[in-house]
């Protein structure tokens, strides 16, 4: 695998965090499962794990998100990916 950023062929095992934004809501999820560029530090998710994130993601933010607050104002959850 090559990294798309910087082109070095090695990668290293590592976990990284990720945040996704839903109206005023951010959930940043942490301990995810990756590959790293041990050049530049870019991740790389594969695409089962992508995938797990994002039904993750939706649970979590079930009933959380609300497009109506102010700008600003945001509810920031986190959870660790297991
Ligand atoms: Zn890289």
């Amino acid at each position: 695998m090559k990294c798309l950023i910087c082109k070095n062929e090695k990668m290293r095992k590592g976990t990284t965090l990720l945040p996704i934004e839903r109206g005023n809501a951010i959930l940043l999820i942490t301990d995810i499962p990756a590959q790293i560029c041990t050049n530049c530090g870019e991740p790389y998710l594969k695409e089962d794990i992508a995938r797990e994130v994002q039904q993750l993601a939706n649970q979590r933010l079930a009933g959380e998100v609300s497009y109506e607050n102010e700008l600003g104002e945001r509810d920031i959850l986190v959870e660790a990916f297991a």
